[in-house]
């Protein structure tokens, strides 16, 4: 069986949620931001809950017992991809599992990694020089 899709306003509380990080947000402040009743909200939260990407935590506030959400994704960073040679790369078309290119076998996409990460080693080289001096 396939696993229902996320709904517009389930991928809207997410979003809304992921802005506030670890600290998450009282559930009855994700409905007002929301506009939804309650009720709605609720099977918003026990969904993205059963899909693994919040978890609900029993908190007494406002003098009573209520749920802070908190999500249990982080948002991705698309800069990591900056410099990437998939987005102008004439065979992105057929690339990916189970097709005639993949970047599993990619020697673009290795080349890549290997000067990010020679990069990365600069930047910590560098870093290192700094506190030394
Ligand atoms: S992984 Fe390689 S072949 Fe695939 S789109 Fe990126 S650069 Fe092109």
């Amino acid at each position: 069986m396939q696993p229902s899709k996320i709904s517009k306003l389930e991928e809207k509380a997410l979003k809304l949620l992921l802005k506030y990080g670890d600290k998450g947000l009282l559930q009855s402040e994700l409905w007002h931001k929301l506009g939804v009743t309650s009720r709605d909200g609720s099977r918003i939260a026990i969904k993205l809950e059963k899909r693994g990407l919040i978890k609900r935590v029993k908190e007494f506030a406002n003098d009573r017992w209520t749920r802070r959400l908190v999500p249990l994704v982080k948002p991705f960073d698309v800069s990591v991809l900056k410099g990437s040679p998939c987005p102008s790369c004439i065979y992105n078309n057929n690339c990916g599992a189970d097709q005639t290119y993949s970047p599993t076998n990619c020697v673009l996409i290795e080349n890549w990694l290997l000067s990010e990460s020679l990069d990365q080693s600069k930047i910590v080289q560098i870093n290192v020089k700094d506190q030394r001096s």
